[in-house]
């Protein structure tokens, strides 16, 4: 009798370098690709709706991708700890393959890998999602790395061996009910926000490898201009590498592959961006409560004040009066992404000029990004706050319109998202006053310090 290999997808949502999809058809008999919606497992947080929009299309992508090699794909609704065991019964599967994910919701496959396995099914996981596992990045004292660059040192001395797999050319599935895209509701309808997000996201795995190849042919002679908005400068694989449309390991050999001499240093520094990225998994990994706790204990103490309500409006929907922070909101809002510079920026107001909790921020940010990603938004959050592993200094607090004038300086950015500004109908004053609120930031600092912490 045939035993199907159940291979669970997460946020690995590609056909080619995928190894547990590589393993089990390897294994020989038929295959169940499921993926499973699961909003209600403990330690599992509610996607934001940007997320949702493109995990819709990424799902027909992969759907359409698995039908043009013979397969398809099985979709599911459910808690993972009765759904998956649920599957296997009905498809009398043997074995159940997915690739590693790294925060609290370890704890859910840490379990099913005990319970499958004591019921005689094989279980396997494997690295797919990350260059480097963060329990083999260590320090000399065999504990994780606090600081971003002796980590990425670190790395970069083990080196990156395995190649990328290919894309199966053909997949027997295994037949099993599935659940129609549509009936999960992950496309807004009433209002339909989504029209920006529509005219600048191509998701799916083909799109991000002709993503990759552009920023590659075009774009990488051009990153060290990566701290302009008005300039188009980085790769825009963000929400490609979010759910896993392609991995790290694809882009590290591209950018060490068939690149221009000319444009090496710059594939180093986007590689280290990469970096950046698997530091903060391997935080995530160490601190699972990354979007909810301070990871310096410090900042609990930290007397953030009572910012009244229509002031984190007016930032959310790019009403402050400040042109930066105001046109980075209403890119966010408008395509779902922001620029790198101006994340920090808008960040930095929402924190330092508002004194208001990065959590705030943190959250409205995982609604709108269609990267918002689980390790990213809230060590990047942290970052800016301080609170954070290999933070940003609280006290260095962004000018946003120093900013503006340093890396916006022919007002490219800020025209394209706050027009009105030539018509001489924006708002004469900020909503708060930009040289004491950065007085009062620091106080706010200060009395934490003196609360009995220090904050480092
Ligand atoms: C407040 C704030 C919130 C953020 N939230 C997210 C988020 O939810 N998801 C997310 O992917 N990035 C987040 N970032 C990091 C960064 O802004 C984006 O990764 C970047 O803008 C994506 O554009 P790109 O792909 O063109 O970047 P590129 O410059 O082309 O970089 C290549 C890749 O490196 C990674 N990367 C780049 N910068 C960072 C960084 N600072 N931290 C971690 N990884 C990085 C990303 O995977 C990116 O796709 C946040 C930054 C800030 C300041």
């Amino acid at each position: 009798m045939s035993s199907p290999t159940v291979v669970w997808l997460r946020d690995d949502l590609r056909l080619a370098d995928n190894p547990a999809l590589h393993a089990a058809v390897q294994r020989g008999e038929s295959v169940v690709v499921v993926y499973l919606l699961d909003e209600v497992s403990p330690g599992i947080r509610p996607l934001g709706a940007a997320v949702k929009w493109w995990l819709h299309y990424s799902l027909s992508a992969l759907a359409a991708d698995l039908a043009a090699i013979g397969g398809s794909l099985v979709l599911r609704r459910g808690d993972a700890a009765a759904q998956i065991p649920r599957i296997v019964a009905e498809t009398h599967a043997g074995a159940v393959y997915w690739n590693r994910r790294y925060g609290r919701a370890r704890d859910i496959d840490a379990g099913l890998k005990g319970s499958l396995r004591d019921a005689g099914v094989e279980v396997q996981s494997f690295r797919a999602n990350l260059l480097f596992e963060p329990w083999t990045v260590t320090t000399r004292e065999g504990g994780p790395y606090g600081v971003f660059t002796p980590f990425w040192k670190t790395c970069l001395e083990i080196g990156v061996s395995r190649q990328p797999l290919e894309a199966p050319t053909s997949i027997a599935t295994h037949a099993a009910a599935s659940d129609d895209l549509d009936s999960w509701g992950l496309l807004p309808t009433h209002p339909d926000w989504a029209g920006g997000l529509r005219e600048d996201n191509r998701p799916g795995e083909h799109n991000a490898h002709e993503r990759l190849e552009r920023f590659a042919e075009e774009v990488l002679a051009n990153y060290d201009a990566r701290d302009q908005p008005g300039v188009e400068a980085t790769s825009g694989l963000s929400p490609h590498l979010r759910f896993g449309e392609l991995s790290p390991l694809q882009i590290w050999h591209r950018m060490t592959g068939a690149i221009d001499a000319s444009s090496r240093v710059n594939a180093a520094s986007f590689l280290r961006e990469l970096g950046w990225r698997e530091f903060n998994y391997s935080t995530l990994y160490n601190f699972p409560e990354l979007h909810e706790r301070n990871y310096r204990p410090a900042f609990d103490a930290f007397p953030w004040a009572d910012t009244p309500e229509w002031e984190i409006d007016a930032w959310r929907q790019g009403r402050t009066g400040v042109p930066l922070v105001d046109a980075g909101m209403r890119e966010l809002w408008t395509t779902g992404s922001m620029h790198n510079r101006v994340r920090m920026v808008t960040a930095s107001f929402l924190i330092k000029n508002l004194l208001v909790d990065w959590r705030v921020g943190e959250a409205w940010f995982w609604d709108t990004l269609v990267d918002a990603d689980e390790a990213n938004n809230p060590a990047n959050w942290q970052w800016v706050a301080g609170s954070g592993a290999d933070a940003a200094p609280y006290f260095r607090v962004f000018n946003p319109v120093l900013q503006a004038k340093k890396f916006d300086p022919h007002g490219r950015y800020i025209r394209r998202w706050v027009p009105e500004l030539e018509a001489a109908e924006y708002p004469p004053e900020p909503i708060v006053d930009l040289a004491q609120s950065r007085r009062d930031a620091l106080q706010a600092y200060e009395t934490m310090k003196a609360s009995g912490q220090t904050a480092d």
